[in-house]
C-alpha cells in the first residue's frame, strides 16, 4: 500500500475523507468518484451550530441530504425548532423529527431533574464527563440515522461530533465512530445481503469551534437561527453560562465573527 493510500484510508477510518481539500489531482479524482457514487446522505441535525455546518459541508458536495432530528425530551427543546429552520435554510431534501423520549430513563442534566452545570473555569471543560452527558445518546442518534439510511438505500451518515472544544463526551471520540461504522455494516440487510459499506462522516472531529464557525460562514450557514444553550430561558434565549454557551461564545470570538446569539442577560 502506498503511503498516500494509507493516509487516505486512515482518514476514511475517522470519517473525514471527502470533506478534506484534495491534496493532489489523483486525490481530487478519487474524491469526485466517491461523491458521484453516493446517492445522498442522512445528516443528523440537532439545531446547533456544529450539525448545521456539517449539513452545509455535506450539501457542498452536491448530494441530496436528508436531515434527521431526534426529539429525545431534551431540556433545550427549542433546538428542535432551530433544526427545522436549519434544514430549510440549507436546502435539505427532506427533514424528519423522530421522538424517542429519554426522560423515561433520565440520568442526565438534559433529560432529568438535574441542574445544568455552569463551569467556574472554562478551561476545565472536557476534562471530565459532565452531567449534561446523555447516556448513549450518539449511539441512539446514529442507530436512528442508520435505520433511515437503509430505508433510503443510502450509505453515508453525517454527524457533527467534535473531539476538540467539546464537553468530553465518550461518544464523540473517533474510536466510537469507527466502531459504529463497523456495527452498521454487520447490523443491516444492506450491509450483509447487498454488501453495502456504510460510512459515518464526522468532518468536524478535529476542528476547533472557531474553525467550524469560519467554515460555516463560508458555506452560508446562518448561525443566527441555530441554538446551542443547554438551559435556555422560557423565551428560548441562551443562558451564557453553560458549557455549550461558553464554547459557542469563545468560538465566535476566536473566529472574529459577530456572535448572533440572543442571551438572556447581557453581560
Ligand atoms: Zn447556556
Amino acid at each position: 500500500m502506498k503511503s498516500s493510500d494509507r493516509t487516505s484510508s486512515e482518514r476514511r477510518a475517522v470519517g473525514v475523507t471527502i470533506e478534506e481539500t484534495p491534496a493532489t489531482l489523483a486525490d481530487a479524482e478519487k474524491w469526485r468518484a466517491q461523491v458521484d457514487e453516493r446517492k445522498g446522505a442522512v445528516a443528523l441535525v440537532s439545531g446547533g451550530l456544529d450539525s448545521a455546518t456539517v449539513l452545509a459541508l455535506a450539501r457542498s458536495t452536491g448530494i441530496d441530504c436528508h436531515a434527521l432530528t431526534v426529539d429525545y425530551g431534551q431540556r433545550h427543546r427549542v433546538e428542535i425548532e432551530a433544526a427545522r429552520r436549519v434544514a430549510v435554510q440549507l436546502g435539505a431534501a427532506s427533514h424528519r423529527v423522530v421522538a424517542v423520549d429519554l426522560r423515561v430513563f433520565g440520568g442526565s442534566a438534559l433529560t432529568d431533574d438535574i441542574a445544568v452545570p455552569n463551569p467556574e473555569n472554562a478551561d476545565s471543560i472536557g476534562e471530565t464527563i459532565p452531567s449534561t452527558y446523555v447516556p448513549a445518546r450518539n449511539t441512539i442518534l446514529l442507530s436512528l440515522a442508520l435505520a433511515w439510511a437503509e430505508v433510503l438505500d443510502i450509505t453515508d451518515i453525517y454527524i457533527g461530533a467534535t473531539a476538540r472544544d467539546f464537553s468530553g463526551y465518550p461518544d464523540c471520540r473517533p474510536e466510537f465512530l469507527r466502531a459504529f461504522e463497523h456495527l452498521a455494516n454487520l447490523a443491516t440487510r444492506a450491509g450483509t445481503e447487498k454488501r453495502r459499506q456504510f460510512h459515518v462522516h464526522a468532518p468536524l472531529l478535529n476542528w476547533t469551534k472557531d474553525k467550524i464557525i469560519r467554515r460555516g460562514v463560508e458555506l452560508g450557514v446562518n448561525f443566527g437561527i441555530t441554538h446551542s444553550c443547554y438551559d435556555p430561558s422560557a423565551e428560548g434565549l441562551a443562558c451564557g453560562l453553560c458549557d455549550s454557551c461558553i464554547l459557542r461564545r469563545r468560538g465566535f470570538e476566536a473566529a472574529g465573527v459577530d456572535d448572533p446569539t440572543g442571551y438572556a442577560e447581557s453581560e
